[in-house]
């Protein structure tokens, strides 16, 4: 399977030279980009300032020597926002290779979806996203492996997240949310066994079922975990001794960017005792291996 991304020829980013890449940064576009520039402009008028403007992705990534895999997440069925999978490639194009764009789909929409995956593809996508507790979906379920088939034909890459969620955290009912389709085990062992060409990304590290994702890790060649939206500090016991000693290979660094800040995430990493050559596999080596940036 060739993971070359279309646009390597005209790629300005040597990555041999790169030191980090962050497979896990969200954008908002669409809907949620109109609401939040909202709010902004309601806190110009109730302040007379606005907050000086944040630092634009590319340059985050660019002032770290790293790049970032970018994206946003479609849940119109459950919430009535329409994401733009065209902002996220516009973005990706025009960083010359600093940004990599994965494309999201809401599940539910079924046959929509799978459209829109094919689009996601052709806009140069490497992969898609998925959050089945937002998205409200089992991604176990048979009425989805449609999604799953044509990934694995395509060549894309699915990131699901794992674990509990911030989204919805201390209020009534969890804003309605459902915890149990962030289980990683069975669902992402099921896919895994059933698409052994897929690459699967299990973001986050799976907190409270972090043993299960990393017995899924261990034994599914085509699982990785990536580490982001979890503090380094307070990453499980169990997680770290398998990142450090049986499987350095399946761990990639994630941040969760803007919610926990690459760099913040960067220094409490480089607090744990790790082996160097864990670490430069975590930071950079196996996620490029995975996104096919290197041979
Ligand atoms: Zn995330």
């Amino acid at each position: 399977m060739n993971l070359k991304p279309e646009s390597a020829g005209q790629s300005q980013i040597d990555y041999s030279t790169i030191e980090i890449v962050d497979v896990h940064a969200h954008v908002h576009t669409g809907d949620r980009a109109k609401q939040s520039s909202e709010r902004n402009e309601d806190a110009k008028r109730l302040f007379g300032t606005s907050k000086e403007a944040p630092k634009a992705i590319e340059e985050v990534y660019k002032d770290l020597n790293g790049v970032a895999v970018i994206f946003d997440v479609d849940s119109e069925t459950t919430t009535g926002l329409k994401i733009s999978n065209d902002e996220v490639a516009a973005l990706a194009n025009k960083s010359m290779g600093r940004l990599i764009g994965f494309g999201s789909v809401d599940p539910r929409k079924d046959d929509a979806a799978l459209v829109e995956i094919e689009r996601c593809k052709s806009l140069g996508m490497r992969g898609m996203k998925f959050q089945p507790i937002t998205q409200r979906f089992s991604p176990s379920k048979k009425r989805y492996y449609p999604i799953w088939e044509l990934c694995e034909s395509l060549g894309l890459i699915v990131i699901f997240h794992t674990g509990i969620t911030a989204i919805g955290n201390g209020s009534p009912g969890g804003r309605g949310l459902h915890l149990k389709y962030g289980r990683p085990f069975p669902a992402l062992d099921d896919i895994a066994a059933t698409f052994p060409d897929l690459t699967i990304i299990a973001a986050h590290p799976g907190w409270p079922w972090h043993e299960e994702l990393v017995a899924i890790a261990r034994h599914k060649g085509n699982v990785y975990v990536d580490l982001s939206g979890w503090s380094p500090r307070y990453f499980p016991e169990t997680t770290v001794r398998y990142m450090n000693s049986m499987i350095p290979e399946k761990f990639l660094f994630g941040s969760d960017f803007p919610l926990f800040p690459p760099s913040r995430w960067l220094a409490e990493f480089g607090q744990l005792k790790l082996k160097d050559e864990v670490v430069t596999k975590v930071l950079r080596d196996n996620a490029l291996k995975v996104l096919g940036l290197v041979q």
